[in-house]
């Protein structure tokens, strides 16, 4: 039976990261096999411009406590994106429960698509546990999440599914 798998777009080569470039991944274990790749960029569903002054998420603070309304997410100069991220993560969810998808594989470190690992607020490279803002609102409906070194570990899960 036919998979469907929301990708963050950037893996898949669109050129939608904050430098305007893409991240390329090798996702070829899910080629040729019966899924259906879906892309998406929560930051571009949020209305940001590309290129853009990349964004944290407030230092001590989770990506759940962004979706609860308790925190903050900035860019680098400041200025608050929290309600672009909000709204970009909805917009993903979405198409999540319009294509009837149940895994994501997503870009890692990513204040939006991080499944694992984000920056902890501070500017200046540190990674900290946790999710990004779309990748939490993912989780909290019950999507399963990936992240571009788990493409191996995705299969297997949808092989079993
Ligand atoms: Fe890639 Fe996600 Fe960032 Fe968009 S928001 S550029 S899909 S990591």
């Amino acid at each position: 039976n036919n998979h469907v798998v929301l990708v963050s777009a950037c893996l898949l080569g669109q050129p939608v990261r904050y430098d305007g470039q893409s991240k390329v991944a090798d996702l070829s274990c899910l080629v040729n096999k019966d899924i259906t790749l879906v892309a998406i960029c929560p930051e571009c569903a949020g209305s940001l411009p590309t290129p853009r002054v990349p964004c944290e998420i407030e230092k001590d603070m989770t990506a759940g406590d962004i979706l609860a309304g308790q925190a903050k997410i900035k860019n680098a100069d400041g200025i608050d994106c929290t309600q672009q991220y909000v709204e970009g993560s909805r917009f993903c969810l979405r198409m999540a429960q319009q294509h009837r998808a149940h895994h994501a594989i997503l870009k890692e470190k990513s204040p939006a698509c991080g499944t694992h690992m984000v920056y902890d607020g501070q500017f200046n490279g540190t990674l900290k546990s946790g999710r990004g803002v779309t990748a939490e609102l993912l989780h909290q409906n019950g999507i399963k999440l990936f992240n571009e070194n788990q493409c191996e570990e995705l299969l297997a899960q949808l092989e079993k599914s």
